[in-house]
């Protein structure tokens, strides 16, 4: 059994890095090297369950699409129910939209209005955090529903590009591999 310092260290190490992808310009961080690995897959949902086990979490948002790996193997360890942020026109029923810059031109993210209500407590997940954007659009579409707490959770952070600085102080961030 490896120790736990090893295995981050191998996992961080096996994250492939794609140049220009998938646009020129940016270096696309690939964990499906890490996720078809199952030493790899089991270290990353027992870390981010260890985090999050006593907070009591009653739903997972998961975004789409990469967020839906994790998010969906956390629900079920922490016992809780997953819900989906998708890009447009993607859900069937009744959903809240936000729109929300890229670096070029706009995309949305859309939310099923019966998804959460106020007395949930939610972890919203995603495979990666870069410039936060995405993020923050989702914490956005979240203000529908008047959530008591939230918690936001990465299995990798661009940390470089200093995403934490633009939310708010109070809510707790958790990566577990930085770059
Ligand atoms: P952002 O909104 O800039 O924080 O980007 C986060 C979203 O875009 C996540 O859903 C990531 O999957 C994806 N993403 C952005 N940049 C990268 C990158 N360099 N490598 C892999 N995924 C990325």
């Amino acid at each position: 059994m490896y120790k736990k310092k090893y295995i981050l260290e191998d996992l961080k190490k096996s994250i492939r890095d794609v140049p220009d992808f998938p646009k020129k310009g940016i270096l696309f961080k690939d964990l499906t090297t890490v996720f078809k690995d199952k030493k790899f897959l089991s270290f990353m949902v027992d870390e981010i369950y260890e985090y999050y086990k006593n907070l009591g979490i009653t739903k997972i948002v998961g975004i789409e699409s990469r967020g839906f790996i994790l998010g969906t193997a956390l629900a079920y360890k922490i016992g809780a129910g997953f819900i989906l942020v998708r890009k447009p026109n993607k859900l069937p029923s009744e959903t809240y939209k936000k729109s929300y810059d890229l670096e070029y031109g706009k995309d949305q993210l859309e939310i099923h209005k019966d998804a959460l209500n106020s007395d949930d407590v939610v972890l919203i997940h995603d495979d990666l955090l870069a410039t936060g954007g995405t993020a923050i659009a989702t914490l956005d579409l979240l203000k529908n529903f008047n959530l008591k707490k939230i918690y936001l959770n990465f299995a990798v952070e661009l940390a470089f590009l200093k995403a934490r600085e633009k939310f708010n102080k109070n809510i707790d961030i958790y990566s577990l591999i930085k770059f």
